[in-house]
């Protein structure tokens, strides 16, 4: 039997708004060489500041992942020459970085250790066409944290499971954007397999991967690609490969380099960093309940299925929303299904997170509170909901001005009913000759006569009931 081994190297960019040296922002945009300035161009004899903002969400990871934090973190040089990096060394942190030693529990995958967390400057980007290439300097100098496991992944599902579950992490604590076709969230692997009880065997890292489908393709393609190779009784080559999705399978890139051949040397231009107590207290209050620990709570405290609380804690502001609507007083069913049906729907529709529409917590509780009364019915809560979502309106307003109310004076219906029928002789014939299917068509003309005001539940009653009063 074979064993597999699987560490990951995350980068993160973090979300600040300016870069982590310079005053330049650090924003995306199509402008090549825009947001740059001497220290992010390398320019001799300029000196870097450290951006509070990005060692405070540095902090935060590390504490999520429950980190040990050093008392003194260092800055450290770590020198190699190529384009995309005028200065021709990266500030990042190598013997001392601001957390080491962490752990992530979650359901799925065995418990992770974490390795070291540090904070470093991205590179820029070289654009290649034809025999030119293009240097562009707006992401260089950018803030990335960098979180290195140990490889404690035995499968490639485990590590897709937790890249997936790591992704709404830094959401959820709003220090990174997660995109990952925009870079923003970036991912190196290695494996390395061996004959069951050898422990680790000589790893091949895959870099590069912006998807969570290569990250598993590209592990399932190695495991396979070196198991094969131990069998046969070669030796794997320690090397760094990149995944080709076209052709589905990794290549080689280059044989890797060890830390010796980057000359790593504290950054002289950068005292440590030495967190204080108030700093650490700051960190500590940033805290937020975990995805996956929020879900199972959603499991266990409200009763909900798997994929209902998958959906529900997928983001921070989706689990506030649900949790502060049923406080708000709707049923926990309605609040989940009324968010994964007709919310979801909309907010689709109009491309738009919940955030970014209109709808508040007050107003779908309101309109929730209504439905459960009975005082609209679903067609009306689906029809102000949807009004609501897409304009700053208020709900009560909307279902007087569209007169959504559900009648209360049933005689107003019956009236309808009686004219209805007196209209649709054939229809009322058929029925009363025993075909029971054209009392669809009726419910949906009382529907549309009465603008939804009519209760659908009670509507099939009442015009059977007043077709056998007929006679
Ligand atoms: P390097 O010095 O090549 O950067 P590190 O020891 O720093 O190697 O580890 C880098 C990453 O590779 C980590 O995520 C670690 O878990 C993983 N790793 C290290 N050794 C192995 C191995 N034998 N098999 C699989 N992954 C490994
Ligand atoms: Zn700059
Ligand atoms: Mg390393």
């Amino acid at each position: 039997m074979i064993e597999s081994f699987i560490g990951l190297e995350i980068h993160i960019q973090l979300l600040t708004k300016t870069k982590v040296f310079c005053n330049c922002k650090n924003e995306f945009t199509h402008v090549p060489n825009s947001h740059v300035c001497p220290v992010c161009m390398g320019y001799p004899g300029v000196l870097p500041v450290l951006n509070e903002e990005a060692v405070r969400k540095a902090y935060i990871v590390c504490r999520a992942m429950n980190c040990h934090l050093n008392e003194k973190a260092v800055f450290d040089r770590k020198n190699y020459f190529y384009p995309d990096m005028p200065k021709n060394y990266q500030i990042s942190q190598f013997n001392s970085p601001f957390g080491v030693k962490g752990l992530i529990e979650m359901e799925g995958v065995p418990k992770v250790r974490i390795h070291d967390a540090h904070l470093e400057e991205d590179a820029g980007k070289l654009v290649h066409e034809g025999m030119t290439s293009y240097c562009d300097y707006n992401r260089a100098g950018t803030p990335l944290l960098e979180i290195v496991t140990e490889p404690d992944f035995k499968k490639p599902e485990e590590a897709e499971l937790f890249m997936q579950n790591f992704r709404k992490m830094v959401r959820y604590l709003g220090v990174c954007d997660g995109n990952m076709e925009e870079g923003s969230m970036r991912c190196d692997v290695n494996v390395s397999v061996n004959f069951e009880g050898k422990g680790l065997g000589r790893k091949v890292e895959v870099k590069n991967l912006n998807s969570f489908r290569h990250v598993k393709l590209a592990l399932q393609y190695e495991i396979q690609r070196q198991s094969r190779m131990i069998t046969a009784g070669e030796s794997v080559v320690q090397e760094t490969r990149l995944w080709n999705d076209e052709k589905k399978r990794t290549e080689g890139m280059r044989s890797k380099e060890n830390a010796n051949d980057y000359r790593y040397f504290p950054e002289p231009d950068l005292p440590p960093y030495c967190p204080t107590k108030e700093f650490l207290a700051q960190i500590d209050a940033a805290q937020v309940e975990l995805p996956w620990v929020r879900k199972r709570r959603f499991i266990d405290e409200y009763g909900l299925n798997e994929d209902g609380a998958e959906f529900l804690t997928e983001e921070k502001e989706k689990a506030d929303f649900f949790e502060n609507a049923v406080k708000g007083g709707i049923s926990i069913a309605n609040a989940s299904s009324w968010m994964r049906g007709e919310v979801a729907k909309d907010l689709n529709k109009a491309k738009k997170s919940l955030g970014e529409s209109f709808l508040t917590v007050e107003k779908f509780v309101t309109v929730i509170k209504l439905l459960e009364s009975e005082k609209i019915n679903a067609q009306a809560a689906k029809k102000v909901m949807d009004i609501i979502i897409n304009e700053d309106a208020d709900p009560m307003q909307v279902i007087e001005k569209n007169n959504l109310m559900q009648t209360a004076d049933s005689g107003e219906v019956e009236a309808m009913v009686d004219k209805l029928l007196a209209d649709n002789a054939k229809v009322v014939a058929q029925i009363k000759g025993g075909d029971q299917k054209p009392i669809g068509f009726l419910i949906g003309q009382l529907m549309k006569t009465s603008g939804g005001k009519a209760d659908p539940k009670k509507a099939r009653e009442l015009i059977l009931n007043k077709i056998s009063q007929l006679g």
